[in-house]
């Protein structure tokens, strides 16, 4: 059932990181007055118990499931228990209390990296399950595959209107900057700036340079979200009839294309130096998005544009 009332219950879990900071922003902004926010102090995802509760006082009527255990390709790697078991234990916790408790839609946040490597680009959302993953990210990957499969099989069985966008590589104001953790967008924006400051001749490319990503800023995600939301029901099935909806730019570029962008923002010629004994990762990611694009749905957002106001972001909080 779609969102009509600015009255309406709605959790934002994960409301705290990256996504759901600039989806309670959005929402906050448009006067819905009613959104449940739990910190992670107060509301452990991973407790089952503790989670029924929270459905069964709170009551909420719909839900963005933007709380994930999330990182680059070296995280992901270095941390592989806590990707798999982390997000499971979440979405599981989350998707069942939902179900039990009757909301009337639900948005569950997918990833690109759940097609198969080898897919045909751009990614329909057909393609799932069609062919092995790309290695580095296999555990986050499986965890979300579950998630998607497991919000297919509620509304096949019990009718819930749960959906699956399939995110491109995610950036923005209040992203993670760590270096060991973070993704390749404000990994680099840091090192740039880094580098500038410090008068240093060049900073590290991880790689060749050569992988094609396409970059999508949250406060649009945040813009689908609720568009999402508000789509009335006969109208979001007959575009995603198996639940899937790719949300991106349609549009990709290399890291090498990337690097230049965040060169020309910060104002800096430092050259470039690759450490080849990091991994590539897949090769390219680029999604489908007509599904998104019949509803009505594009990107506003020019990358420069967002990157810029991320680096202003991490200027004004201090993050070099
Ligand atoms: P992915 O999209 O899941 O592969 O995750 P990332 O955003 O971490 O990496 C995307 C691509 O950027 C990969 O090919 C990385 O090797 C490359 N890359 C280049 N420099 C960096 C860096 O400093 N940090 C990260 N995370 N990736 C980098």
């Amino acid at each position: 059932m779609h969102l009509d009332s600015k009255h309406a219950r709605i959790f934002v879990a994960g409301h705290r990181g990256l996504l759901g900071s600039a989806i309670t922003r959005r929402l906050q902004r448009e006067g819905f007055d009613r959104l449940l926010l739990r910190s992670r102090h107060a509301l452990d995802l991973r407790d089952q118990r503790a989670l029924n509760h929270f459905f069964e006082d709170a009551k909420p009527e719909f839900v963005v499931l933007a709380a994930a255990r999330v990182g680059g390709i070296l995280a992901n790697d270095t941390f592989p228990a806590d990707f798999i078991g982390d997000n499971l234990r979440i979405q599981t916790n989350v998707l069942h209390a939902a179900y039990k408790a009757g909301v009337k839609r639900l948005l569950f946040m997918g990833s690109t990296c759940i097609y198969p490597k080898e897919a045909p680009q751009p990614l329909k959302e057909e393609y799932l399950l069609t062919g092995p993953l790309e290695p580095t990210n296999e555990w986050y990957a499986v965890a979300k595959i579950a998630g998607v499969k497991y919000c297919q099989a509620l509304r096949r069985q019990h009718g819930c209107d749960f959906v699956s966008l399939m995110a491109t590589n995610l950036y923005g104001p209040g992203d993670n900057f760590d270096l060991q953790t973070s993704h390749v967008l404000p990994a680099l924006l840091y090192k740039v700036h880094s580098a500038k400051s410090r008068g240093a001749d060049s900073f590290t490319v991880w790689g060749t340079g050569t992988p094609r990503r396409e970059f999508l800023f949250c406060e649009d995600l945040a813009d689908a979200c609720l568009h999402i939301l508000k789509q009335p029901e006969h109208l979001l099935y007959q575009a995603a009839p198996d639940g899937l909806l790719n949300v991106g730019v349609g549009k990709d570029i290399t890291i090498n294309e990337l690097v230049s962008i965040i060169q020309q923002v910060v104002g800096s010629s430092c050259s470039v130096q690759y450490d080849l004994s990091m991994p590539d990762g897949t090769p390219r990611k680029l999604v489908d998005v007509s599904r998104i694009s019949s509803l009505g749905w594009h990107a506003p957002t020019a990358l420069r544009d967002g990157i810029q106001q991320t680096y202003t972001w991490m200027l004004q909080n201090q993050i070099v």
